[in-house]
């Protein structure tokens, strides 16, 4: 069974206009009283023991916009994760980086410090596009981020992408997916895009400002994206995530496949020994707790069997290549078995060859799908 773990880093120069995940908008203060409060949360979770002993698979600083730290911040946030407990000796570590906050001399030393998969919010490569979601960096910044990371010793590169943006056409989804392919990254996550409540975009389309993403164009775009990079070579491995062989993310498949992961920093969430349970998402109350010495924890939830069981199917129905036939029929649950036989006879799910799969049009409304099975 593999282990992960998270760290979150709630930092960003600015907030973007779809954006509703918690965070700060970055200053040194903010960003020193932060480092020091997740190196108490590192020390307390070494001393009680959080992880039993057990070695990471993966680590993932993301957010926020974890490249708003310095390289030196960053890797010494690395070296006491490595002091605290033991990574595989092939661990995959993640950094997430906003293409204009990254230098050459910054991001070799952070290969130097063991990061070795680096993951850009690109979001789209037309400069209109950009703006009208709160983004100021030009296009060309992926391209130079990219170049700069590869001279800097990443061989493994994550270009993230969002389809159905404010005034948005296939045609100039199309021409991003090109840019994109051009740049020759390892692997591409490619969402559709939501109003999340909290955002710019939220609130614009609740005050009539603007309209909802036309679903229809957004289905023609995964289209597009998946005859286009399937043709440069990308597997379709998750419903919005593809890569070259050999580079599928590793520490997303943990939550994909039902493993377990630790979460650090603000609103990090974390599922351990069959318990799920999240931090705060407030910076002060995060930092209050751990300086009393508490784990900035709140609610936490022990999975009965039957819930992780249907946990493991609804993420596990995420991956293309599905889910064993076993796990579904593990049920004496007449009406869990109802909602799944209904699920298949109206196409949205297929059994194959012993696994059980979203069709095509189960992916469209993979969300409500998983409704559905929780
Ligand atoms: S999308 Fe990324 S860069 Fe933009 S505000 Fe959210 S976390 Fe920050």
């Amino acid at each position: 069974m593999g282990l992960g773990l998270y760290l979150h880093v709630p930092f960003c120069k600015a907030r973007c206009s779809f954006c509703a995940f918690y965070l700060q908008i970055h200053r040194e203060d903010r960003a020193l009283a932060y480092l020091e409060s997740l190196s108490r949360e590192i020390r307390l979770h070494a001393e009680m023991d959080s992880l039993n002993g057990r070695p990471l698979d993966t680590v993932y600083f993301g957010g926020g916009t974890p490249t708003t730290l310095s390289s030196n911040e960053l890797s010494s946030v690395l070296e006491q994760v490595r002091h605290c407990s033991e990574l595989q000796k092939q661990a995959e570590v993640t950094l997430e980086a906003h293409p204009a906050t990254v230098t050459k001399e910054g991001l070799r030393s952070l290969v130097h410090a063991g990061f070795n998969r680096i993951s850009f919010g690109v979001q789209s490569m037309d400069d209109g596009e950009l703006i009208r979601i709160g983004r100021r960096t030009p296009r060309h910044a992926a391209g130079i981020a990219v170049e700069t990371a590869r001279s800097a010793g990443f061989v493994n590169i994550n270009l993230d992408l969002i389809y159905g943006l404010p005034g948005q056409t296939t045609e100039s989804w199309r021409a991003t997916l090109e840019e994109t392919v051009a740049l020759q990254p390892t692997h591409l996550s490619c969402y559709a895009l939501t109003l999340e409540e909290g955002s710019k975009l939220h609130r614009d389309h609740r005050d009539g400002h603007s309209d909802e993403p036309d679903a229809d164009l957004q289905n023609a775009m995964e289209d597009e994206a998946v005859r286009r990079l399937a043709s440069a070579g990308f597997e379709r491995y998750e419903i919005s995530n593809y890569s070259r062989p050999g580079y599928a993310c590793r520490h997303n498949q943990l939550y994909w496949c039902g493993e377990e992961y630790l979460g650090l920093g603000p609103s990090a969430q974390s599922y351990l020994n069959g318990c799920r349970f999240g931090n705060v998402d407030d910076l002060q109350a995060y930092h209050r707790s751990l300086e009393s010495g508490d784990f900035p924890i709140q609610g936490r939830e022990q999975l009965t069997p039957d819930q992780r069981r249907r946990e493991a199917i609804v993420f596990g129905l995420r991956l293309i290549e599905g889910i064993d036939l076993g796990i579904v029929q593990d049920t004496t649950d007449r009406a869990w078995e109802q909602v799944l036989d209904r699920l298949m006879d109206q196409g949205l799910l297929e059994e194959q060859a012993g696994r059980v799969k979203m069709t095509e049009r189960g992916r469209r409304f993979a969300d409500s799908v998983a409704v559905e099975l929780l």
